[in-house]
């Protein structure tokens, strides 16, 4: 091994010289103590080397070690129910073998070389085969069928496959390749972090991811393979948005990246998720989970490892063919690493001191989500959606991190502290917030639940629109002051957040809407509006619609339980007969 030496130690920046046959990007091991690197800067025969572990201690003179290979994550049966640290240490067994302070230097693979799998074959010998073709599969957890996929770049002939019980690096199959060579393969590969897994094609976003959360699937929809922006002032039920797309999302897997805010929020999610229930299954979520965790005793420039880590990890799974969501809590913090990292490497800094770079590599990392047709002969579908956190300094949108995030993702959830404080929950702005896929997705609305959907949907913002304007009106001249008209749009807008946006995340049937649910849901609300409208021109008054009992089941509806949906039609026909009553007390008044 090529061995180089420490010139100087700036906090997590090493530099070394001597080496001139190591390459940018290579992973280098640090001192006796074998800290683990990376090399982000080549100049002639020095390395600048972003180092994953505390760095204290170390001098000049002492050793760097030139391994020649990417960093890499470890890719097969064991990931789903892991909790990582960002270079793909297992956090258990560290705590097993070192306690709970992690002992630098400590080399744990992030695959169990003891655990044994049965793998399933479902090739047979004789068979063609190419990248991405499904070999076999291995029961993962109760919820996750692992397919063991021949290796991006392979192709040949499968000289022999068997059914075995076995631990991830023994041979499962042999694929005889177009050059004659024997390649063996395992339940195990690696990948290196930084470079996208292939796929034949991308698609264009043309299905909901569902969430079974009224605000974001009516209004802000975020697509299959997608991409999102969430901000979080501290108080405004972020954890909680996180867990309810965790726990609902329409995601076979799912893949939470922890960037370190601070210390004791990350013990938090280490501590909240395992307890989580997946609603669907009754199975532990983390069945369908992988936990990346930056702990607070590594610097953080291993928060940037743990982004690619996570996706490279998401990617993977995507590669199988299944639907997967990866959720990046925050995406500030690793911005913040890229700035203290060209810090040190006195580059020259943009905005805030962030490096020009890094709009680019944000944009580079949500580039890896999307809806893709996977490699392999069965031209499988696989989805990533990614899911970004932002935590800029007192909330201002303006934030460098902030706007080169919202360059790239196409939807937003702003969460707003302020309507938190009026305990309107979940807190994500109606006026605010946007989705660039409703476009996308309008055809797969249409076709699902009708073009009296994309109606409801729109005429429902442009009277939450409207209301937000009247309010000001109504802070200058009073409620009095409005035509009955606006005094009705007013009460409709009411009626849309109470009783469609507002969702509690803690009521057994709330908790979740199907869509079918919701489009009913707005119906109701939509046919009462009209009924009122209609009302009004027919001399009936503003003060005895808003009183109507029947308002009332309205606000109760969201309660239904989704096997009891017959139950809206029941109430349509009670705001008829309401309706029709208070129009025959006009007539028998004139
Ligand atoms: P943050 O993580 O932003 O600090 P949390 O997610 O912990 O905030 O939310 C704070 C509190 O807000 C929760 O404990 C809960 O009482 C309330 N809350 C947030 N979202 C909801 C929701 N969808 N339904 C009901 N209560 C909610």
């Amino acid at each position: 091994m090529d061995v180089g030496k420490i010139v100087k130690v700036a906090g997590p920046l090493v530099v070394a010289e001597g080496m001139q046959n190591a390459k940018i990007y290579d992973v280098v091991r640090v001192s006796e103590r074998k800290l683990m690197g990376e090399i982000i800067e080549m100049r002639g025969e020095e390395a600048s080397i972003q180092v994953y572990e505390e760095t204290g201690g170390l001098g000049g003179g002492e050793p760097v070690y030139i391994t020649g290979n990417p960093l890499s994550v470890e890719l097969g049966p064991g990931l789903i129910e892991s909790i990582y640290d960002g270079i793909q240490r297992p956090l258990d067994m560290i705590r097993e073998t070192a306690g709970d302070l992690i002992t630098r230097g400590i080399d744990i693979p992030g695959l169990s070389r003891e655990r044994k799998w049965t793998f399933k074959p479902s090739a047979r010998v004789g068979d063609k085969v190419e990248e991405g073709d499904v070999l076999g599969t291995v029961d993962e957890t109760v919820l996750v069928v692992h397919k063991i996929m021949v290796p991006p770049g392979v192709n040949g002939t499968l000289k022999s496959i068997e059914r075995k019980e076995c631990t991830v690096t023994e041979t499962v199959a042999v694929v005889e390749t177009g050059r004659g060579e024997d390649l063996e393969i395992g339940l195990m590969t690696k990948w290196p972090v930084r470079k996208p897994r292939p796929y034949k094609e991308k698609l264009a976003p043309d299905e909901p991811l569902s969430t079974g959360q009224r605000v974001i699937d009516a209004f802000f929809p975020i697509s299959k393979g997608g991409t999102a922006c969430i901000p979080g002032p501290f108080g405004s039920g972020k954890t909680v948005v996180q867990h309810q797309l965790a726990k609902w999302a329409d995601a076979q897997i799912i893949v939470y990246v922890g960037c370190g805010e601070r210390g004791n929020e990350m013990t938090d999610v280490l501590m909240e998720f395992p307890k989580l229930i997946d609603p669907h299954s009754g199975e532990p979520l983390m069945k369908k989970t992988i936990l990346i965790a930056n702990t607070s005793n590594m610097p953080v420039a291993a928060r940037e490892a743990s982004v690619y880590t996570g996706i490279t990890l998401a990617e993977y799974y995507r590669d199988m063919g299944y639907s997967v969501a990866l959720m990046a809590d925050s995406t500030s913090r690793w911005a913040e690493a890229m700035r203290e990292m060209s810090g040190r490497l006195e580059e020259m800094p943009g905005e805030e001191g962030y490096p020009a770079y890094m709009g680019t590599r944000i944009a580079e990392f949500y580039e890896r989500a999307g809806k893709v047709v996977c490699l392999g002969n069965d031209n499988r579908g696989g989805a990533l959606s990614a899911i970004g956190a932002v935590s800029p300094p007192g909330g201002d949108l303006a934030d460098p991190v902030v706007q080169a995030t919202l360059r790239v993702v196409k939807v937003f959830w702003s969460l707003e502290d302020k309507l938190a404080y009026r305990r309107h929950f979940p807190a994500i702005s109606w006026l605010t917030s946007y989705s660039l896929y409703i476009p996308n997705l309008a055809d797969h609305f249409v076709k699902e639940y009708g073009q009296e959907w994309i109606d409801d949907v729109n005429k429902g913002m442009a009277i939450l629109q409207e209301e937000a304007e009247l309010e000001e009106i109504v802070r200058l001249v009073g409620l009095d002051a409005l035509s009955s008209d606006n005094r009705l749009i007013m009460e409709t807008a009411k009626s849309i957040r109470e009783d469609f946006l507002h969702q509690n995340a803690f009521d057994d049937v709330d908790t979740y809407s199907s869509f079918k649910k919701m489009v009913l849901l707005m119906a109701l609300i939509r046919l009462f509006h009209e009924h009122a409208k209609d009302a009004l021109e027919n001399n009936v008054s503003i003060l005895d619609i808003a009183v109507l009992p029947v308002r009332e089941r309205i606000a109760r509806a969201k309660f239904i339980p989704e096997d009891n949906l017959d139950e809206f039609e029941v109430i349509e026909g009670e705001i008829e007969k309401s309706f029709q009553g208070l129009k025959e007390k006009v007539l028998a008044e004139v």
